[in-house]
């Protein structure tokens, strides 16, 4: 049993649940507003179930597509981000919604939001189920943001470690035995 490896639970899948209702009708009111129909690009594969759970609350015509990059390996980030997977549909002159697990050291958002930027998109927002400020090295901004998670290594609803976890209904902290 996965849950076996998780020291303690941080968010339950109801609290995920409830954020998700209030985050889409955030994001509903400003592209309502807008008037746009964005691309929701969900990053492989921490984002999956967290972009589930927003884009069924949608009421707005969007598209959906996905990219994955890498730039982390085990627990510590490293450096550069690398386009594993981009993405079908092309960005030009779109406004683009990037769906991402967690914001840790920025790395990975500033880089694709400035290749969406470069590639000529007209607006790039940012939602992410997480955010750890404490870890941030790059001035990146999440437009929005479900919640805030102190200086863990966390896992579930999406995040991994080494691949695993991904499957667990609520996000924990996992046991420094697994990793240490
Ligand atoms: P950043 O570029 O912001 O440093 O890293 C973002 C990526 O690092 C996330 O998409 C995620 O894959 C990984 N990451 C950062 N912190 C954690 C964490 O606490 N747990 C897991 N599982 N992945 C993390």
């Amino acid at each position: 049993m996965i849950s076996q490896d998780i020291e303690t639970v941080l968010l339950t899948e109801e609290q995920i649940e409830k954020r998700c209702v209030e985050l889409a009708k955030q994001i509903e009111d400003d592209y309502n507003k807008e008037g746009e129909v964005p691309i929701v690009v969900g990053l492989l594969r921490g984002s999956v179930p967290f972009m589930a759970e927003l884009i069924k609350r949608f009421t707005f015509p969007c598209e959906i597509d996905f990219m994955s990059v890498s730039s982390y390996d085990g627990t510590e980030s490293i450096g550069d981000v690398k386009i594993d997977k981009d993405m079908d549909l092309s960005s030009k002159e779109r406004a683009i919604l990037l769906v991402e697990d967690i914001v840790d050291t920025g790395r990975t958002l500033s880089e694709v939001k400035k290749m969406f930027i470069n590639k000529g998109a007209t607006n790039v927002k940012i939602v992410a189920l997480l955010d750890k400020p404490s870890r941030r090295v790059v001035d990146i901004h999440a437009d929005y943001i479900g919640f805030e998670v102190p200086n863990e290594f966390v896992v579930g609803y999406g995040l991994d470690y080494n691949q695993k976890y991904r499957n667990l209904p609520y996000i924990g902290i996992l046991k420094r035995e697994i990793y240490e």
